[in-house]
């Protein structure tokens, strides 16, 4: 006899568990609210679609902060290198770019997606669109707006792979976790992570939005994070600063290295050479090879720029960002919160309700950029996917 899996939620941890479920012979279903499925991974393909990490595992486990030794069984089952398999098998061809991270040689998400579907298709896995979860009904039946097949509300195994709380437009709009707390299943709150910082910048600093800030390093009460920010029209954006978000608040001093490979000696000497007639923003250009950014940022965060060498140095390395705190959740590429690991067993099923499991971006677990976001999705939701195929006497 078949057994019924239902599968909620179309990004890409939910179907990986449909891959799983299907390849071990299970009969399975994948709903989601969207009028197609995995909105968000094609909004990140936008930029590349990074993959995974080309890493061995004790390089990526950090990575995962709080929940590496949670995350650990299921990344060692499908790590970097098999995800990179993975993509091959679905006739994704994948490079290896700077600092090992790993995108498809289309550099998007479409070709991949539609490989994926065929292959999920030709596994007889069926998709369901616009057909929003709503949590359960007293029977324990699951309820969809509009109503869907009764065959399909009382299946023999769901997975939840409902996503975070970023980018409602794109299908994850949190509201799950109301769904859940009201079965007494906790749930994190949840907060932006991988986001940039909110700057009300004055109008000289109009022409550089867009500009990358490039070679900085910021730090957060100790914490540093080296990378490139770029200006744009809200605040500062991009991969050097996202690490640090989870540390940011409207309250947090945050400061930036211009510099980070000279020291403040060495840059005061440099600007006690004889200025001459040359304007500020020319002697640091001269002197230092500032860029122009860096230069207006200099002067928009201190007013006067102080012209004694070694003060201007030590602003040089330690320049305060005034910033308003972080941008708004709804921008944020990740957010951390979620399902609350004391929650889940080690095959990520819920301990109160035998049956259903959870993978994604909806467990409480966050990572840097770098392609490691996708990669803990795909892990928890094969292995919730293995977990249920388990249950269900499949393997
Ligand atoms: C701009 C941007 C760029 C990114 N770039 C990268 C990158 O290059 N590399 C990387 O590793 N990560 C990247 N990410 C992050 C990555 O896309 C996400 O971590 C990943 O998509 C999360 O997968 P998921 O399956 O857990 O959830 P999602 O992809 O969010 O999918 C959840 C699905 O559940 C559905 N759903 C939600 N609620 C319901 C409901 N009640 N009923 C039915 N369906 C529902 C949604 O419609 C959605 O389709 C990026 C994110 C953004 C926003």
């Amino acid at each position: 006899m078949s057994v019924r899996a239902s599968i909620i939620g179309g990004g890409p941890a939910g179907l990986m568990a449909a891959e799983v479920l299907a390849q071990a012979g299970a009969q399975v279903t994948v709903f989601d609210a969207k009028p197609s499925m995995g909105r968000k991974f094609l909004m990140a393909g936008k930029s590349g679609l990074n993959l995974t990490t080309d890493a061995p595992l004790e390089r990526l486990l950090p990575r995962f902060y709080e929940a590496a030794d949670r995350l650990e069984p299921m990344i060692a089952d499908f790590d970097s290198k098999a995800i990179q398999a993975w993509a091959k098998r679905l006739q994704q061809p994948v490079f290896t770019g700077s600092s090992g991270r790993v995108f498809p040689e289309a550099m998007k998400a479409s070709p991949l997606l539609r490989a994926w579907f065929a292959r999920l298709d030709a596994l007889g896995v069926r998709r369901v669109t616009r057909a929003r979860w709503q949590g359960w009904d007293d029977a324990g039946a699951l309820v969809f707006d509009p109503p869907q097949e009764a065959q399909f509300m009382q299946p023999d195994v769901t997975i939840l792979a409902l996503g975070g709380a970023s980018w409602a437009r794109l299908g994850s709009d949190g509201a799950w976790a109301n769904m859940l707390k009201d079965r007494d299943v906790p749930v994190i709150p949840f907060g932006a992570s991988n986001v940039g910082v909110s700057v009300d910048w004055s109008t000289h600093m109009q022409r550089h939005f867009g500009a990358p800030i490039k070679a900085v390093k910021w730090t957060v009460n100790g914490t540093h994070s080296r990378g490139e920010a770029v200006v744009s029209a809200h605040g500062l954006e991009g991969g050097g600063l996202y690490p640090l978000a989870r540390h940011i608040d409207a309250s947090t001093s945050l400061f930036v290295d211009l510099i980070p490979d000279m020291d403040a000696a060495q840059i005061a000497e440099r600007l006690s050479k004889k200025r001459g007639k040359a304007s500020l923003s020319n002697h640091l250009r001269k002197a230092l090879r500032l860029s122009s950014v860096k230069i207006a940022m200099l002067q928009e965060w201190s007013r006067p720029v102080p012209q004694n060498a070694v003060a201007l140095a030590a602003l040089i390395k330690n320049l305060p960002v005034a910033h308003a705190g972080l941008r708004p959740m709804d921008q944020a590429i990740s957010t951390h919160g979620g399902i609350a690991w004391n929650a889940l067993d080690n095959g990520l099923m819920l301990k109160s309700m035998p049956g259903v499991f959870c993978a994604g971006e909806m467990v409480d677990w966050d990572a840097p950029t770098g392609g490691y976001l996708l990669t803990g999705c795909f892990a928890t939701g094969r292995w919730a996917g293995q977990a249920a195929a388990q249950r269900l006497g499949l393997l």
